[in-house]
């Protein structure tokens, strides 16, 4: 099988949907109107070249046509416009945690991917600090809410155009753009410090601290590479004492 075929076409269809699918109301009339005039064009061609004209006006042949045209058009627009829609969510779903609402690992290796070779920046691997205990103590469900208010705390605290991601458990993926790791040092003191995270039914909030590993994306070329060396650091923080980020000027730990 011509999997390249395949692709191209593809390729070829991505390149029209922005054409051929209404987004919005205004979008749904014009797009109406355009293949309304098309449709009609193509009516009037085939009259002139088969029929040599037309015999009874031009009233009553269009009028038929507009009649025909007007309910699959609107069925097919219409259609058009919810699949894509549809499409849309399905893939915004796909790129997003459940728990959490930010990205999700698979969303965040991609946009690794894509960025990281023309990017100057930083990497943070974020990791809660004795989350078991949060579990243990209070429970899953209350664990679960510690999660979702640590990410709204995370995205509070970093800046606007840093990706963010859950990146499995309690581990939290950042990539910052442009700042390297001298630059960062403000928020990530106050993410380390942590966050006291009111819970439902709980009339103490709960205290968590971060523990982060850092990495400049100049350190290293292969996204792997580059989380491993955030991740050795991030280790080293929690064997530090946990509550603290750990940037390049750290010593590399023995293997
Ligand atoms: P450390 O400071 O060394 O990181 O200790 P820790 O307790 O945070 O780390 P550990 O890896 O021992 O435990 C992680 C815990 O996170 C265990 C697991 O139950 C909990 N966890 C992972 N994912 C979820 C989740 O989606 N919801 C809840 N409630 N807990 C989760
Ligand atoms: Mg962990
Ligand atoms: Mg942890």
């Amino acid at each position: 099988m011509d999997y390249g075929a395949f692709s191209r076409q593809a390729a070829s269809m991505k390149f029209l949907v922005p054409y051929l699918v209404p987004r919005g109301s205004v979008q749904f009339a014009l797009h109406y109107l355009l293949w309304m005039i098309f449709i009609i064009s193509l009516y009037l061609l085939q009259k002139f070249f088969f029929d040599g004209g037309l015999e009874y006006g031009y009233v009553q042949p269009l009028r038929t046509v507009f009649v025909i045209a007007s309910p699959c058009l609107i069925i097919g627009l219409t259609l058009v416009a919810k699949l894509e829609a549809q499409k849309d969510e399905i893939s915004r779903l796909s790129r997003t945690d459940v728990l959490t609402g930010l990205l999700n690992r698979g969303a965040m290796d991609a946009v690794l991917a894509n960025e990281l070779p023309n990017l100057p920046g930083c990497l943070l691997l974020i990791d809660i600090d004795h989350f078991k205990s949060v579990n243990d103590d209070f429970g899953h469900a209350a664990g679960d809410e510690c999660l979702r208010a640590a990410a709204r705390f995370l995205r509070r605290v970093l800046p606007e155009d840093a990706e963010l991601a859950r990146w499995g458990g309690e581990e939290f993926v950042v990539l910052v753009r442009h700042q390297q790791v001298s630059e960062v040092a403000p928020f990530a003191n106050r993410l380390a410090k942590g966050v006291s995270l009111p819970i439902t039914g709980r009339n103490r909030p709960i205290r968590i601290t971060f523990s982060i590993g850092v990495a400049n994306l100049s350190e290293v070329g292969p996204v792997d590479a580059l989380l491993k060396l955030a991740d050795t650091r991030l280790y080293l923080a929690k064997s530090w004492g946990r509550a603290q980020w750990v940037g390049p000027e750290a010593e590399p730990l023995e293997p």
